[in-house]
């Protein structure tokens, strides 16, 4: 229980900085490198700052930390 409100909680700071993300017109934008994150990629994950290329390529950083 405890746990799932940690998870809510880090969901609603996610949307939170979406929102406001929204209001100074960053929303959709890579954080990355500052390309569109694209329409299909934001209505599958609303909360998202990567686009699909950066995103796979921080996934494959991480899988090389791991293993490393
Ligand atoms: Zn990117």
């Amino acid at each position: 229980m405890l746990r799932m409100r940690d998870r809510e909680r880090k969901l609603i700071s996610k949307i939170d900085e979406a929102l406001g993300r929204i209001d100074d017109g960053s929303y959709g934008r890579c954080e990355d490198c500052g390309g569109d994150i694209g329409v299909e990629r934001l209505r599958a994950r609303p909360v998202t700052t990567l686009c699909i290329a950066c995103k796979s390529q921080q996934e494959a950083e991480e899988r090389r930390r791991k293993l490393g």
